[in-house]
């Protein structure tokens, strides 16, 4: 039988999983998951954020993570940075690799970011200049391509057109986002298509999904199936919607390294040692996570330990 295609991890939790988290995570036990994560074999973790510092106060701690993370030969550590003050943050502390951000829809990025979309764009362009000038490699996000909180729907058209720009601007890679976890699988397979159709290769688009409303493992699937090969994926599933207070968070990595797994894909993540990073992070934060299978792994661990101790 031939191998199916190897799949890409992309670790999102010290990062887009904390921000929205109201228990600050002292930075040893952000430094202890970061640990945990390489030790489960994932090899691109998003670990803080340069915006200011006053934003996200969960992040404030960027330069002294960045300081202490583990020396992990393959890892590639990335930052978000919101603008050219980020980006030269991030440089600062050594950095390699960037992601930047803008919205789809305009009144999303105008909250977000106080800008329209088209100054976000032109910004970017020169901030994406600046880092691969710099040597580094960098991956855009562009958020509520499946929907806007405050628009709705939000049109392929734009979605596609900033895709196709930032991968000009010199993104090696563009993160379609579903933010508030309103797409599904038909969308998925019809937005990748048309970003493919207006120039931007399947191999440089990557996939974000937000499980708020229980769709993210089926348009991963359905992102799988239109030929993408890289996921994003927050450990446990954390991460909260800040447009749904309480609501889940993002596609959890183990859920996914375990579907994709079972359907015969590598991921390269162990995931046992991903599930014992998703229960350590639950009990950083005193609360349950939303992912399935760190539950499942911990709770067979626990009845494995009766049986042998009975
Ligand atoms: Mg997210």
């Amino acid at each position: 039988m031939t191998p199916l295609d190897p799949i890409h991890i992309y670790e999102v939790s010290p990062r887009d999983g904390l921000q929205n988290e109201a228990t600050i995570v002292s930075t040893d036990d952000k430094v202890q998951l970061i640990s945990r994560l390489v030790a489960a074999g994932v090899q691109d973790i998003e670990v803080t954020s340069f915006v200011k510092p006053s934003w996200i106060p969960q992040l404030a701690d960027a330069a002294e993570v960045v300081e202490r993370l583990p020396k992990a030969p393959g890892v590639n550590y990335w930052g978000l940075v919101p603008n050219r003050v980020g980006l030269e943050r991030a440089i600062d502390t050594g950095l390699q690799c960037v992601a930047t951000f803008m919205s789809a829809s305009e009144t999303h990025n105008q909250k977000n970011v106080n800008r329209t979309w088209r100054e976000s764009l032109k910004n970017l362009r020169t901030v994406i200049g600046d880092a691969k000038d710099g040597g580094l490699t960098v991956r855009a996000y562009i958020s509520t391509v499946f929907g806007c909180p405050y628009e709705g729907e939000v049109s392929v058209a734009r979605s596609t057109m900033l895709a196709r720009e930032l991968r000009e601007a010199g993104a090696d890679t563009i993160v379609l986002s579903d933010t508030i976890g309103t797409g599904n699988p038909r969308m998925v397979h019809r937005i990748v298509s048309a970003a493919v159709e207006a120039g931007v290769p399947l191999d440089s688009l990557a996939l974000h999904m937000h499980d708020t409303r229980g769709t993210a493992v089926a348009n991963v699937i359905a992102g799988l199936q239109a030929g993408v090969r890289a996921f994003d994926g927050a450990i446990a599933g954390v991460g909260g919607c800040p447009y749904a207070p309480g609501a889940a968070g993002n596609a959890a990595t183990e859920d996914l390294v375990h579907v994709l797994e079972a359907m015969g894909h590598a991921t390269g993540v162990d995931l046992g040692i991903a599930s014992e990073a998703g229960a350590f992070l639950s009990n950083a934060l005193g609360r349950d996570l939303p992912g399935r299978m760190h539950r499942v792994h911990m709770s067979q661990v626990a009845a494995d330990e009766q049986t042998c101790s009975a």
